[in-house]
């Protein structure tokens, strides 16, 4: 699902670019505030300039692949929530280096 707008070259840009406080326009207040503890449990499986896939790991491991398509940043993640879910917004914070 889409994620965001962007008018960056690409993913990797993407995430130097974006500041913490752009987050909350993109996710649930409360979803977000639950993403800062997965961020140390993102484990990157490939990062490419478009595209990154990775695992959370919890009762289930869950993959996680974010992309940008055009000037838009698409995410994916194989939770039951059909949602921008939290593991979505632990990856991008994890690429931000944001890390508690
Ligand atoms: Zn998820």
């Amino acid at each position: 699902m889409k994620i965001a707008q962007s008018k960056a070259e690409n993913l990797n840009n993407w995430f130097n670019e974006i500041q913490e406080f752009q987050l909350d326009s993109y996710f649930d207040s409360v979803v977000l505030g639950r993403a800062y503890d997965y961020v140390s449990k993102v484990e990157i499986i490939k990062s490419l300039e478009n595209t990154i896939t990775c695992q959370i790991p919890g009762i289930n491991k869950y993959d996680i692949e974010i992309k940008m398509v055009g000037n838009e940043v698409i995410g994916n993640c194989s939770c039951p929530h059909n949602q921008k879910c939290k593991h979505l917004a632990a990856v991008i914070l994890y690429q931000m280096d944001i890390k508690y």
